[in-house]
């Protein structure tokens, strides 16, 4: 999949991209896109997103803490959906919604930024999501986004993430497909 970072100047002090960028790329592509929305108001743009080509969305818990209305959106439109957490937010936020979630997503950097270093706790988050998802018996993946290498990606596999996004490792790479080749070996051998 294509993890596409949103963010809107004000969740998050950058201003990343939108919409239209997502079009251009759904033009040029038959991949997942998998938009991780860094915004505050994300029920207004489900829509807008959807149109665009998106797949999936994840909206951060701190944004939305009642998220049953953006639930409740994305599924009419067909939209996969996820929740995401920063690092200074616990399991237990998300807890009582990861039935309505296809996916939840451990921040393993504060967000808004790329080039940033793995954050270790992020793996006992990992480790305790893992656990309330198998013993509730539910599908939902578990993503790890921010500082994932080849020094990160087995810790976190271990931990039981199932979705690595890989951003910098990937594409400051010399050779980014060699990169992402080098990751998926690392995993496969977990
Ligand atoms: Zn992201």
């Amino acid at each position: 999949m294509l993890h596409i970072d949103v963010m809107d100047g004000h969740f998050v002090p950058n201003i990343s991209l939108g919409p239209p960028v997502i079009a251009s790329l759904r033009r040029a592509t038959d991949l997942y896109l998998d938009c991780h929305l860094m915004i505050t108001d994300p029920l207004a743009y489900l829509e807008p997103l959807k149109e665009a080509g998106a797949n999936g969305v994840t909206v951060h818990i701190e944004a939305v803490p009642n998220p049953a209305p953006v639930v409740a959106e994305a599924a009419q439109l067909g939209l996969d959906f996820g929740l995401v957490m920063n690092p200074p937010t616990p399991v237990s936020a998300i807890e009582p919604y990861l039935e309505l979630t296809s996916m939840v997503v451990v921040m393993s950097v504060n967000p808004g930024f790329g080039g940033q270093s793995f954050i270790e706790g992020a793996l006992e988050k990992i480790e305790q999501l893992r656990k309330t998802i198998d013993s509730r018996a539910l599908s939902t993946d578990i993503q790890v986004d921010g500082g994932v290498d080849l020094r990160t990606a087995g810790p976190a596999r271990v931990a039981g993430a199932d979705v690595f996004v890989a951003g910098t490792s990937v594409f400051r790479a010399t050779d980014p497909v060699a990169a992402v080749k080098e990751l998926r070996t690392i995993l496969d051998r977990m």
